[in-house]
């Protein structure tokens, strides 16, 4: 289909941009994978488009305090082969083989996937289960969201329509943290039917895990976390059956929505599933090289 006609802005500045978005009707325009889809299926129709490509001083990935910053030019692909991002963010690593092909990660951007907010992305449950914080700014001022407070809705975010999601903060990965990406889709690359971030951090003197995160997308319309599944995990041994008894209560509260690609039932059993496996996955890797 043909895009709608929309009028098209590439400002060299983020100031610049800022008034662009404050003063029209106007969308982001970051790698373009998602939005460009939206506009020809007519999903959306924005009046003005603010194509932040030229905005290099958001072209970065830096150290912060212990963790790591990513700024809205980064895409995906940078991410990925980030010694920085493997080190500091493993789960945005770990994340990264799922997102899309490789042709779409060389395009789309880490912030542009978190601003888009599909709650069948990896990258949204990621943000929550590693307590990620996000950069708002505005011809107003700058403002910090937190990753629990970020996501709305299904393609909905805490944004303003005026406001460029500027970077996302990952904070200190853990030392004795582990962390795995895994779903089930229909083929490799394609949105999750289900799946799921995890993250166990085990105590290396008592071998008893200290802390957990289950985050599911895929699940409803936003990412999902199953909080009395963390909680069974700690003070037990990372072993087959404390994952089982996680699992079993995933299986029981998940209440997904069903669609075309599969039953609430489908997604609530797999997600069970995925809970034992995305454990282990996630308890193997730590103290793994980088
Ligand atoms: P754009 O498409 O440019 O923008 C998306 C939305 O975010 C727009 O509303 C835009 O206005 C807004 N936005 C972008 N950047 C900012 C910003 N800095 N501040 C404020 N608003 C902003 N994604 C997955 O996670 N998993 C997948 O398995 C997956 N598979 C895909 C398969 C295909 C065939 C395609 C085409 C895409 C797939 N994607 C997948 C989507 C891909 O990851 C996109 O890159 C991502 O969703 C959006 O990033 P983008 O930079 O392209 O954003």
């Amino acid at each position: 289909m043909k895009m709608p006609k929309f009028a098209y802005h590439r400002p060299d500045t983020v100031d610049e941009a800022l008034e662009l978005l404050d003063r029209h009707d106007a969308k982001v325009l970051a790698g373009g994978q998602s939005l460009v889809a939206l506009m020809s299926m007519r999903i959306g129709q924005p009046e003005h488009l603010i194509d932040i490509g030229n905005l290099h001083d958001l072209h970065f990935i830096k150290k912060r305090q212990s963790g790591v910053a990513i700024g809205a030019l980064v895409r995906h692909a940078e991410a990925e082969s980030s010694p920085l991002v493997t080190e500091r963010a493993p789960m945005v690593a770990a994340a990264m083989p799922h997102v899309g092909h490789q042709a779409i990660r060389n395009r789309g951007t880490i912030c542009g996937s978190l601003a888009h907010a599909d709650p069948a992305a990896e990258l949204p449950a990621v943000a929550v289960a590693t307590g990620a914080r996000f950069v708002a700014r505005s011809v107003n001022g700058e403002r910090v969201i937190e990753a629990n407070d970020f996501f709305e809705g299904y393609l909905e975010t805490a944004l303003e329509p005026n406001e460029l999601l500027t970077e996302v903060r990952f904070p200190a990965w853990p030392e004795g943290a582990g962390a795995s990406v895994t779903e089930l889709s229909r083929r490799h690359g394609d949105f999750a039917i289900i799946g799921l971030a995890a993250k166990v951090l085990v105590d290396p003197e008592s071998d008893l895990v200290n802390e957990a995160a289950l985050v599911f997308f895929g699940a409803g319309s936003l990412p999902v976390r199953i909080a009395d599944a963390e909680t069974s995990l700690v003070g037990q041994p990372a072993s087959p059956d404390s994952f089982a008894t996680a699992a079993a209560i995933v299986a029981d509260q998940l209440d997904p929505t069903a669609d075309n690609h599969g039953t609430a039932a489908y997604r609530k059993h797999t997600a069970g599933v995925l809970t034992k496996r995305g454990l282990a996955e996630a308890v193997a890797t730590i103290g793994a090289p980088a």
